[in-house]
């Protein structure tokens, strides 16, 4: 029985539905799958219901985007309760703050005589965490740019006219977020940021697992990750963060594991939740 723990759907930067995500993990026989949607849960509802008509095991999750020591790192939220207040009043206000980037970019944009709108770029994503890869659609549907490629290189990556930096929340609150709903929280794809002076401080605040299997992680880099996985006691996951065809091939079926991992996350998250909780930190969105 394998397992796939990191997907996406376009209830963030996805381009599957969740039905057409959960038939391609069906046809890739997952006998267990997590959405990990960008700071959304949105999509875990669909999902959840495909699934049990599918007969495939549905892992709530979210992958909140976060900070630790000025780099972007991107925390993977499993078995969270999605009916947590504290949550869910969370993830609005940071679905807010995107919301407000996108307002930020199509005035930058206007200001250099291209007439996109932030409504052209919602009404495209279709959902509530939009980022620069729904800009970017909506600057090729406009006829602006001939492709995403092209929409990043000339507006939309750092230092270019339309880009404007992203709220991030530090790791250490996303953690204990994810904690205070009943959750595990894991560090998705360590082999993409740029150094591992990062996990020891992220441990420190709590972090649960890391993400060892990614489509983008070489197998040295696996191993790397397996070896201090062991040497910080973190659980072990992997996913193939497969935004459906946003990103050429589909993804998914090309990282699958072992279900015991899924086993693993679920004891984790059951003793958490058995455990008294700590005082609720406050999230300082701007
Ligand atoms: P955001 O979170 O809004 O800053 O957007 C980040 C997303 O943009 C990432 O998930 C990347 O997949 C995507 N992205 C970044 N650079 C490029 C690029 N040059 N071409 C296509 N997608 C990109
Ligand atoms: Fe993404
Ligand atoms: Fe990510
Ligand atoms: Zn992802």
């Amino acid at each position: 029985m394998y397992a796939d723990l990191h997907l996406h759907t376009n209830f963030s930067d996805g381009t599957y539905s969740p039905e057409e995500l959960v038939a391609q993990a069906a046809r890739n026989s997952l006998s267990a799958m997590a959405l990990t949607d960008h700071d959304t849960v949105e999509g875990c509802a669909r999902t959840s219901e495909a699934c049990r008509t599918a007969g495939i095991e549905f892992i709530v999750g979210t992958e909140l985007t976060a900070e630790q020591d000025e780099n972007e790192i991107h925390i993977l939220g499993y078995l969270i309760d999605l009916e947590n207040p504290r949550f869910r009043t969370e993830i609005s206000r940071f679905q807010q703050v995107r919301q407000n980037r996108i307002h930020e970019m199509a005035a930058r944009l206007n200001a250099i005589g291209i007439s996109l709108t932030a409504e052209d770029v919602f009404a495209l994503a279709n959902c509530r965490s939009p980022g620069r890869p729904h800009v970017a659609r909506a600057l090729v549907k406009a006829g602006f740019c001939s492709s995403l490629d092209q929409a990043f290189e000339r507006f939309l990556k750092k230092n270019r006219p339309a880009w404007v930096p992203k709220f991030k929340m530090s790791a250490a609150i996303a953690i204990e977020l994810i904690h205070h709903a009943g959750g595990v929280a894991v560090m998705a794809h360590p082999g993409l940021n740029r150094t591992d002076d990062v996990i020891p401080g992220m441990v420190e605040a709590g972090l649960d697992g890391i993400e060892c299997f990614h489509t983008k992680h070489s197998t040295h880099m696996t191993e790397h990750y397996l070896e201090l996985a062991e040497q910080h006691g973190l659980l072990v996951t992997g996913g193939s963060d497969c935004h459906g065809l946003s990103k050429g091939k589909p993804l998914i079926g090309t990282i699958r594991v072992p279900y015991e991992y899924v086993e693993r996350l679920k004891a984790r998250a059951a003793s958490r939740r058995a455990a008294p909780k700590a005082p609720a930190a406050d999230f300082a969105a701007p």
